[in-house]
C-alpha cells in the first residue's frame, strides 16, 4: 500500500517525534505539525517548506491521520479529547508515546465516541531508530485500522507488528521496558567494574560487543558512558514514568520483579537531579555503590 492520498498531522516534536515528522515529510504526506512549546514548530516548519505549523487544535481538522508522540499519559488524554472535537469521523489517531494500557483504552473510548479510530503504537529503537527509520512499532489496533496506516508507520518503522486489539501495543512496550531497564542495570554495573579495574575502554567495548554480552545499550551508549556524556537520548524522567507503568501492570497480575524494582529505585534517585539526562547516567550511581 502506498502513502499516497494521506493527509497526516503530528503532535510532539521531541527527540522521537521530530525525526518521525521528517520521515513523513520525505514521504510527502505531512500536512501539519504541533507541539506544546512553539519554538520547535517554528524551527521544523522553517526547515520543511510546505508544512503548516499548528497554532491550535483546529489546524488538525483536515487530517485523515494524526500521530501523537508526547510525554505523559495526561498529554495523550488531553490531545485525544481536543482532537475528538475537530477530527472527522473515520479519521485515525495513532499514539507512539509510552503510556499505560488504561490510557490507551481511555483515549480510544473518547475518540471512538465521535467515530474516530485509535491505535496505540509505542515504539522501541531510541532516537537513533527514529532518525534512521528503524523503529520497532508495537501495534494495538483493529486489523483494518492498521491496514489503513501501515505504509505511514513504515516510513519510520523497520518492523511493524500487530500485537492485538487496542492496548496490546502498550502491554508489549511494558515487557520491552523491563528488558531495557534490566539491561541498563547490567551494562552500568559491568562498565563501572571495568573502569575500576582500569581496563582499556577502546578494547573493552568492541570485545564485549563481539560476544554473548552484546546489546543495543552497550553499542549505542557504552562509549559515551565511559566519557560521562549523558545527552538524551531517553530521559531518566521518561524511564521512571515507564517503570511506574510496568510496576502497576506487574502488581495487577501478582508478579514480583526484583530487577524492575531496583531500576525504579535507581531512576527515582536519578530523576531528582538529572531528570532530563540520558538513562545511561545510571553509571554515576553504580560508580558510587559501596554497600
Ligand atoms: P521529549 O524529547 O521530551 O519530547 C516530547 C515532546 O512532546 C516535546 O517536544 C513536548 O513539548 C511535546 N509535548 C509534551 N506534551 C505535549 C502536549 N500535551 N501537547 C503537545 N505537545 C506536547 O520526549 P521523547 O524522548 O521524544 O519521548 C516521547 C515519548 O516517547 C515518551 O512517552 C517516551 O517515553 C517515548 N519514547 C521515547 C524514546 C526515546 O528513546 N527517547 C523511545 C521510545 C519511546 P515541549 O517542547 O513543550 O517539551
Amino acid at each position: 500500500m502506498s502513502t499516497a492520498g494521506h493527509r497526516v498531522g503530528l503532535i510532539g516534536l521531541g527527540a522521537m517525534g521530530a525525526p518521525m515528522a521528517g520521515h513523513l515529510y520525505d514521504a510527502n504526506v505531512l500536512d501539519v505539525v504541533g507541539n506544546r512549546s512553539s519554538g520547535k514548530v517554528l524551527a521544523f516548519v522553517a526547515q520543511h517548506p510546505g508544512t503548516r505549523g499548528a497554532v491550535g487544535i483546529e489546524d488538525f481538522a483536515p487530517c485523515e491521520v494524526v500521530i501523537l508522540n508526547v510525554s505523559l499519559d495526561e498529554d495523550v488524554l488531553s490531545n485525544a479529547r481536543d482532537l475528538s472535537s475537530v477530527l472527522k469521523p473515520g479519521s485515525i489517531v495513532i499514539d507512539h508515546s509510552t503510556v499505560s494500557q488504561q490510557t490507551a483504552l481511555e483515549a480510544a473510548r473518547v475518540l471512538n465516541a465521535k467515530g474516530i479510530h485509535f491505535i496505540d503504537a509505542p515504539v522501541s529503537g531510541g532516537v537513533e531508530g527514529s532518525r534512521n527509520g528503524k523503529l520497532s512499532v508495537m501495534v494495538g489496533a483493529a486489523a483494518e485500522d492498521l491496514e489503513r496506516v501501515q505504509s505511514i508507520l513504515e516510513t519510520y518503522g523497520a518492523r511493524v507488528t500487530h500485537m492485538g486489539p487496542v492496548g496490546s501495543g502498550q502491554a508489549t512496550k511494558a515487557v520491552n521496558q523491563i528488558m531495557v531497564a534490566g539491561i541498563n542495570e547490567a551494562v552500568s554495573e559491568a562498565l563501572a567494574l571495568g573502569e575500576a579495574l582500569r581496563l582499556d575502554p577502546e578494547k573493552l567495548i568492541p570485545t564485549l560487543m563481539g560476544g554473548a554480552a552484546s546489546n543495543w545499550f552497550l553499542d549505542k551508549r557504552g562509549a559515551t558512558m565511559l566519557r560521562s556524556e549523558f545527552t538524551p537520548g531517553f530521559k531518566n524522567a521518561h524511564m521512571l514514568k515507564d517503570l511506574h507503568i510496568v510496576q502497576g501492570m506487574a502488581a495487577e497480575v501478582g508478579l514480583v520483579l526484583p530487577t524492575l524494582n531496583q531500576a525504579e529505585r535507581d531512576y527515582t534517585t536519578l530523576s531528582v537531579e538529572q531528570g532530563d539526562a540520558d538513562t545511561s547516567s545510571l553509571i554515576t550511581l553504580k560508580r558510587k555503590s559501596e554497600i
